[in-house]
């Protein structure tokens, strides 16, 4: 399969360049140029089998001419090795039902890991034989956590994660510091944006490039983006089999909007579904533009659901690609609900008294949207509870249990570089590995 970009369908570039590129050249993001069919029986009778089982079908339509099947079921049987339930909740009350397919059982406990996870294994596979490779990441949490994870141990590959210090929870620095082997964190004495900073640096520094080969794991990476689309099949298909339902609405809990954008590639695929809705924070830059037809990005504002917290999402222009840039379109197949945190603390409060449910803020702002549309159909939970404590436990008056996966972590020693915020420090730690 051949690759465009959202700026431009005229040159074409391979799957290497893409994946290695993380961002086109022309300062667009890589489209598949064609989207491929999924045949709904196939991947029914794939997923009776198994969620890998369906990703293999899935992944080999986009990438069997670059990959052979065996290292294809490889990946997918790897990446997708932990439960993708769809959740029943019931009212105590009365006979009302909803549904939530939980995406956050993966090794980081966020839906990331389904994109990380499955770009790691694929690129140990697509780099070139015998060269080492880096990957570089700046966090300021979640992210950098599903990539040190999605890349622990894959050979041939050394990750760097930047982090700022003493800006992150006590839980995300464990899942980031305790992995050591090939994952290398540096806690920049600073904040997110000179951890950034220092990432960019180091890229735009030619010479250093041509002397080392480094990468990104950014969250606009087809290899991240792709593989979301296969959730989507999957909870469509429990959906029906728990309801008796044919075409869900689905919604989608969105800051940088590349989970929505990848239902909507799963929708062109052939996927059954009515519509999406997109479920912000206050930072409604999407909402706003499909109630008014005026894209107006800016500054983010903090919430307390702060992995939504984007002013300028990048998976805008892939929303628009995949609408043959017609703003009506869009909002044809996808709506907006924008949650204040009071209606987010309010969505966590209701999820528990009426179902006994913990949530965490992400999803309860999808919840919050699943009951504000009136949508007959499901929303995603993007979080474990566990990871929100200090949200949550204000609201509930408890605290969400760890899971064992967890707290494992939080026992163990955690390993990181000092380096003060000068990308100068960070190429020679690069250049020493
Ligand atoms: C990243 C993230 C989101 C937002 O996903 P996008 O693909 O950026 O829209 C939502 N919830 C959680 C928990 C996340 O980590």
């Amino acid at each position: 399969m051949k690759y465009t970009t959202t700026r431009s369908d005229k040159k074409t570039y391979s799957l290497r360049e893409a994946a290695f590129e993380g961002l086109a050249p022309d300062g667009g993001l890589f489209m598949p140029a064609e989207i491929p069919h999924a045949d709904m029986r196939e991947v029914g009778e794939r997923a009776a089998s198994s969620f890998a089982e369906m990703a293999e079908y899935l992944a080999g339509l986009f990438f069997a001419d670059d990959l052979p099947r065996e290292e294809l079921r490889e990946v997918t049987r790897e990446a997708f090795d932990f439960p993708v339930p769809m959740r029943r909740l019931d009212k105590n009350v009365t006979s009302d039902t909803c549904y939530t397919l939980e995406l956050f059982h993966g090794p980081t406990a966020a839906f990331k890991d389904f994109g990380a996870g499955f770009m790691g294994r694929m690129l140990a596979r697509l780099r070139p034989e015998g060269e080492r490779l880096t990957i570089l990441t700046a966090t300021s949490g979640d992210t950098g956590s599903a990539v040190a994870h999605g890349f622990h141990g894959v050979e041939g590959i050394d990750v760097v994660v930047l982090y700022p210090d003493g800006k992150i929870s006590d839980l995300q620095e464990s899942q980031m510091t305790t992995l050591g082997g090939n994952i290398h964190a540096l806690r920049v004495a600073g904040t997110f944006d000179d951890c950034q900073r220092m990432v960019k640096e180091l890229f735009s520094d030619v010479a250093f490039r041509a002397a080392h080969r480094v990468t990104s794991a950014n969250s606009i990476n087809l290899l991240r983006w792709i593989p979301q689309s296969f959730y989507y099949f999957w909870g469509v298909l429990q959906w029906q089999a728990a309801t008796g339902g044919t075409t869900p609405e689905i919604v989608v809990p969105s800051g940088n909007y590349g989970n929505l954008s990848a239902g909507m590639l799963a929708r062109r695929m052939g996927l059954p579904v009515r519509r999406f809705v997109a479920a912000s924070n206050a930072n409604d830059v999407v909402p706003e533009w499909l109630r008014t037809g005026d894209y107006r990005p800016r500054p983010s504002v903090l919430t307390v659901a702060n992995a939504m917290d984007v002013g300028a999402p990048s998976n805008y222009e892939r929303m628009m690609a995949l609408c043959g840039s017609d703003v009506d379109a869009v909002r044809r197949e996808v709506s907006g609900f924008a949650s204040s945190d009071e209606e987010i603390r309010r969505a966590i409060r209701e999820l528990y008294d009426r179902y006994g449910y913990i949530s965490d803020p992400h999803s309860a702002a999808g919840y919050a949207a699943t009951v504000g549309c009136g949508v007959d159909g499901f929303w995603l939970s993007t979080a474990s509870a566990a990871k929100f404590g200090e949200v949550i436990e204000p609201v509930l008056g408890l605290a969400p249990e760890i899971p064992e996966r967890l707290a494992r972590l939080l026992g163990r020693p955690k390993v990181s570089t000092p380096v003060a915020p000068d990308s100068e420090l960070l190429k020679e730690f690069v250049a020493e590995l």
